[in-house]
Parts: C-alpha cells; structure tokens; sequence
C-alpha cells in the first residue's frame, strides 16, 4: 500500500492540507504501507523555494516522515513529454492557441440553444482547434485532448471510492462516455507555458511512484475521471481513490492557499501543538 500527499509550493499549507496528509500517513501506516511526499511545482510561474522548504518543516513539525529524496514535478517534464508524444503519435491530441476569452465568446455562441457546459476545468471546450492537423512533429503550442476519438473503443470509465464524492457517490463509480464528452470535453493536457497539466503530471507520477491509494479533498472528485481515462488511454494501474471532506472556515468557505489566516505557520507562531491542529480537523 503506497499513499501520498502532493502539495503544489505555491503558498501556505492551511489546515485543509494537514488534513489530508494526515489522512494520508495514518491510511500508510495503519496498513503497514508506506507514505510518500510529492512537490507539484509544475507552475513556475507560482511555485517559489521558501514555500517548498516551508511544506517540510510543516509537515515535520505534525509528525510526518516520508522517505527521501521526494519526487519533483519540475524535475519530470522528460517524462510528462514522452506520454504526449504517444498520445500525439496516435492522434488522440491536437494543438489549440484559444485563449481564455475566445472560449468563453465561443462557449457562449448560441448554439442549437444549448447553454455552456462547466466541468472539472472550466468550460467545456468549445471544439474551435479540433481540425486543427495532427501529424508531423508535436508542436510547441498548447495541446488538447480529442475526447470522442480518445473515447473510441471506451464506453465507460470506474473506479473504487472508498471516501465520497461531494454528492455522497461512493464505492464503484461510473461515468458514461456522454459525461466525458459533454460534462469534461477537450481538455487542455500540456499547457503552453508548462508543457504539460495538472492531470498529465499527477496520472504519471501516481504510476512512476506506485501510489495505490489517493487521498485529496473532494474538490479533486470531479477531476478522477479525467484521470483514470488517461490510466487507460496510458495502459497504468488505477489506484484506489479516497475523497476526503473539505474544512472549512466559520462561513462555510472552503479553506484555499490564500487563507494565510489558517496557514499552519500562522497556527505554530501562536504556539498550538500537532495535537491542537488534529484536533481542529477532527482526527481528535
Ligand atoms: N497538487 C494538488 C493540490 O495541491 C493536489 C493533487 C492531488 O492530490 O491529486 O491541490
């Protein structure tokens, strides 16, 4: 059994983070498996050292060990670049230069009166680059995912829950090729200015590290199917997921990296213990 935590070093980690690293470790070690760390730093533009240096010490500090040295995402973009060529080499990308607002006018355009679609990325893409040629080299521009093609001889995506989805969905899930196509659509798969996704990077590095149990928020539960298409598209074992509540704040509001107001540094400059911080996520 191998779990991990993946925190992106691109500002504080808050106490939604101590959850589910928590959650994490305490699943690792109850099963006598092994807990990894893994530094999401693909965004350059947002990533920064002294965040990186400050998720270690907070993590040491809740009583976290992993073994070393931790997988860097930054350090993997060979790989991100080699599952792209296979995807382009079998047509299943091609490249796309909309920015966000032609998507938005195009999303917006009537269409057969049908209103747009909002998935786990944002607005389902609107089809404008799909004709776009897809032979020769692989090219330096941002390059999607062609759904209905890559759905070609796939009519249904599962995998296990063993937590839940906002919606309480639990145990095996099910999502039909018509959700993939018209709820998640062509997403992006390498961005422009990274050469690669979220999606691309966290699909490859779960298999490069044999992660068998995922634990995230509930935030991410939407984004799994994008996941376990690019597993099978990719031929990689599909982990277990688990879906984990969010904590939030005393309105209601989900905690994000912003919130310096629950910063665990904010927490032990005011001289809370580990045990206070477990406590305040319910892990008592
Ligand atoms: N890096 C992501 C984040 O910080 C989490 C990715 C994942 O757990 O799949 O939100």
């Amino acid at each position: 059994m191998i779990a991990r935590f993946a925190p992106s070093p691109t500002g504080p980690l808050h106490l939604g983070h101590a959850f589910s690293a928590l959650a994490a470790y305490e699943a690792a070690r109850e099963a006598g498996g092994t807990f990894l760390l893994r530094i999401e730093d693909i965004d350059q533009s947002r990533a920064r050292p002294h965040w990186e240096a400050q998720i270690y010490d907070d993590l040491r500090w809740l009583g976290l060990t992993w073994p070393e040295p931790v997988m860097r995402q930054s350090d993997r973009l060979p790989a991100y670049r080699v599952a792209l060529e296979r995807l382009w080499t079998r047509g299943l990308l091609y490249p796309c230069s909309c920015r966000r607002r032609d998507i938005e006018e195009a999303a917006s355009a009537p269409q057969e009166g049908a209103a747009p679609v909002v998935g786990p990325d944002g607005l389902v893409y609107p089809g404008t680059c799909r004709n776009r040629p897809r032979s020769g080299d692989m090219p330096e521009d941002a390059l999607r995912l062609d759904m209905r093609n890559a759905l070609k001889d796939i009519d249904i995506i599962l995998f296990m829950e063993t937590g839940a989805g906002p919606g309480g969905e639990t145990g095996e899930i099910r999502i039909p090729r018509h959700t993939l196509i018209h709820g998640i659509g062509d997403i992006v798969l390498a961005r422009r200015d990274m050469g690669t996704s979220y999606h691309l990077s966290v699909v490859l590095d779960d298999a490069a590290q044999g992660v068998t149990h995922v634990h995230r928020g509930q935030d991410l539960f939407a984004a799994t199917a994008i996941h376990v298409l690019l597993q099978r598209l990719l031929g990689l074992p599909v982990p277990l997921y688990h879906h984990h509540r969010l904590i939030r704040d005393e309105a209601g509001k989900r905690l994000a990296k912003r919130d310096d107001a629950r910063a665990l540094a904010k927490y032990r400059a005011e001289g809370k213990s580990p045990e206070e911080i477990r406590a305040m996520v319910g892990l008592g």
